[in-house]
């Protein structure tokens, strides 16, 4: 579970690790009262799960209500890489002399926990990984021995963080150790840490992504998946049993098993076409769960073709041919299907199918021919 950044503030600081002083606001009159609070010159931020938040112009700088109000009114509802801003966090905002960039993360190819520390900060890293690759330094920590004050000053000089604050800096690196480790996050980033003008390092941006599975010795993290997804298609999916997951492209995916509706998404990729969703109907899915799937990918304006792919194991093909006539009776299905239909029970499902074929419903013997059907559609061939 990704955090919003003043989730990961708030994170952060009970880790002792330093932040501006901030409040939320859901409104403009609430961010003026916020900005009132904390104390000018504020910071307007948008709250959006997404980085380049600040080139997106959801970052600005305000020194009176009047520009708290302009601001706010300009950020909230802004659509930031398809991610709509419903709240701001307003901080004092700090007078900054460098900014930094350090995160702790796991890489999972070496096994061991990674801290990434540059003074090449507040730009994307993946940039400075490519064209500075010697101004990121990464330090392999092994969990069992956890991050040491030796690798921690090591790290700092290495870097180059200024003399005057490398002890300081040190320190918060310790502390956002912990909060990796004990708050169980796959990724915590800091990006910028910043040096103040009057010399004091701290975190000015927050990156928390929560580990799932650690979810059930943290009672505390309710708050977090309260806000979660505010995608209306995902919530629905939720709500019907369906592990659903938006995507940018036009052809609308149903299958059977996760593992299928991934090797459903290559082949679409591979034929040339773009996936809408991910959607895994889960073995032995009912032809109630198909009409619902199918009405759930109905409701996406973005998609112009639907590939409903299935390979009967548990799952009975002609369970899912029933849920199909089902949902095209109950609903008015925008885009034309292209199905394929094998394993368990695939030729009564192909009977039960065979007086609704039409140009909405076509049928193909294979995954790949099904997905190359399935592109073409949706490009309007
Ligand atoms: P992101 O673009 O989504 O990563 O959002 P950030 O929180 O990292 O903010 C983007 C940029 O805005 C930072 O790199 C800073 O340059 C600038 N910024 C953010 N907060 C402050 C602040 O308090 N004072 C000043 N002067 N600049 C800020
Ligand atoms: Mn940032």
């Amino acid at each position: 579970m990704d955090l919003f950044e003043y989730q990961g503030k708030q994170y952060f600081e009970r880790y002792g690790i330093p932040v501006s002083k901030g409040a939320v606001a859901d409104t403009v009159d609430e961010a003026v009262e916020a900005a009132g609070r904390v104390g000018y010159p504020v910071v307007v931020k948008a709250q959006v799960k997404v980085g380049g938040r600040g080139k997106a112009g959801g970052v600005k700088l305000a020194s009176s209500p009047e520009e708290v109000k302009a601001h706010a009114g300009n950020i909230l509802g802004m659509d930031i890489k398809g991610h709509v801003v419903e709240r701001l966090w307003v901080e004092h905002a700090t007078d900054i002399a460098k900014e930094w960039y350090a995160s702790f993360t796991l890489d999972r190819a070496a096994q061991l926990h990674l801290l990434m520390l540059s003074t090449r900060g507040g730009v994307e890293i993946e940039e400075v990984a490519k064209s500075e690759p010697d101004a990121l330094v990464r330090v392999h920590v092994d969990p069992s021995e956890g991050f040491t004050e030796g690798q921690a000053s090591q790290a700092v000089m290495d870097a180059g963080i200024d003399d005057s604050v490398r002890s300081e800096t040190a320190e918060l690196l310790t502390k956002l150790y912990r909060c990796f480790v004990e708050g169980d996050c796959d990724l915590a980033e800091i990006n910028p840490l910043v040096l103040t003008a009057e010399g004091k390092v701290h975190a000015l941006d927050a990156k928390v992504t929560l580990d799932d599975n650690a979810g059930f010795r943290h009672p505390e993290w309710a708050e977090f998946a309260a806000t979660e997804t505010t995608d209306i298609r995902e919530k629905s999916a939720k709500e019907r049993g369906l592990n659903y997951i938006g995507l940018s492209g036009d052809v609308g995916i149903i299958a059977n098993g996760a593992g299928l509706a991934m090797s459903t998404l290559d082949v679409v990729s591979q034929v040339g076409g773009s996936a809408a969703n991910f959607l895994d109907i889960g073995g032995g899915a009912s032809a109630e769960l198909m009409a619902s799937a199918l009405e759930l990918i109905n409701s996406d304006p973005s998609v112009k073709s639907i590939l409903v792919n299935i390979f009967g194991g548990i799952t009975r093909c002609d369970e899912i041919a029933n849920g199909i006539v089902e949902a095209m009776s109950r609903v008015d299905l925008k885009s034309p299907i292209v199905l394929r239909l094998d394993g368990t029970n695939a030729v009564a499902g192909r009977e039960i199918l065979a007086g609704h074929i039409s140009d909405r419903l076509v049928a193909e013997r294979t995954m790949l021919d099904a997905a190359a059907r399935a592109v073409s559609l949706a490009a309007g061939r």
